[in-house]
């Protein structure tokens, strides 16, 4: 049984990526289970020096008292548990050579994530066509869910339901995509809890469908409610110091950021000295707030 943290190595931790790494250890560790680092690097277009970002983000982890279990998991590590996995389904993808453009003009409208669901556009290309378009354009690889519907259990959503699309498993840039690396990952490193942000909720149905197409059981979820800016806005690094970096160059050490984290729990004051074991005491997830968190 096992909790993972995993973040994209593209820059330093903010207090909301802080406080859910906090909530997803106490979750973990409060259930007797293992907390597992997995460092999601696959984006080449976004993350450029993953070592030292990832490093750096390590150590802030470790400056709250957070800790993990085993070695920290690279995914740019795991390309051929990812190709196996493919392989397995290779029977149910197809390749697509939409741009961008054009899955907009074919889809309805975005959901609220922006995210557009794929009208199974390429599917229905003859032999001919598909030879045309290969020609034209490196495919993306989609696995066909045949109009699914998948329902997960939210610690603070509830049931949440969802259509499922056939969604992208490998982009046309031969990156993995993040939703199925972060299963193939999940159910490798027999994670069985998975407490991360809010903004992931949409992503679980389509995330928890792929699981047991591949034969894995479906991890309990919880999506942990944002933190914003006091006028409710996502917070944003640029506005103001929200990294144990500024924090610190503030004069505000882990130990008082740490006390903050909990304070926004309910589970100290944010002037109290606690540890980590201090919060994991006095844990219980009844006592988060639902709602976003304005710092
Ligand atoms: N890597 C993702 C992020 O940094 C989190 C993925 C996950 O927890 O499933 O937002």
């Amino acid at each position: 049984m096992s909790g993972r943290y995993a973040p994209t190595p593209t820059s330093g931790l903010h207090l909301g990526n802080l406080r859910t790494a906090l909530v997803a250890w106490l979750f973990a560790r409060s259930s007797g289970r293992q907390f597992q680092l997995r460092f999601e690097d696959l984006d080449r277009d976004r993350v450029r020096d993953g070592g030292a970002v990832g490093a750096a983000q390590y150590a802030d982890l470790a400056a709250l008292g957070i800790d993990f279990d085993g070695e920290a998991v690279w995914q740019s590590e795991r390309l051929g548990g990812y190709q196996s996995a493919a392989d397995l389904l290779a029977g149910r993808c197809y390749e697509c050579y939409c741009t961008r453009r054009e899955i907009a003009e074919s889809a309805s409208a975005p959901h609220r994530d922006g995210y557009r669901p794929y009208r199974g556009t390429c599917l229905g290309l003859s032999d001919s066509e598909r030879d045309e378009r290969r020609a034209a354009r490196p495919p993306a690889l989609r696995i066909r869910a045949d109009g699914a519907r998948s329902a997960v259990r939210d610690y603070w959503a509830g049931e949440f339901e969802a259509d499922v699309d056939d969604f992208v498993i490998r982009r046309n840039d031969g990156v993995w995509a993040y939703n199925f690396a972060v299963v193939v990952d999940d159910i490798a490193q027999g994670v069985d809890q998975v407490v991360r942000g809010a903004d992931l909720l949409s992503s679980a149905p389509r995330q928890a469908w792929l699981t047991t197409v591949l034969g894995g059981s479906v991890p309990e979820y919880a999506h942990v409610p944002l933190v914003t800016d006091r006028s409710g806005k996502r917070l944003a690094k640029r506005e103001r110091a929200v990294t144990l970096a500024e924090l610190a160059a503030e004069g505000t050490s882990a130990a008082q950021v740490l006390a903050l984290l909990g304070s926004s729990l309910k589970l100290c004051r944010a002037d109290e000295r606690v540890t980590i074991s201090t919060l994991l005491d006095r844990f219980d997830p009844e006592t988060i707030p639902g709602e976003p968190w304005a710092y």
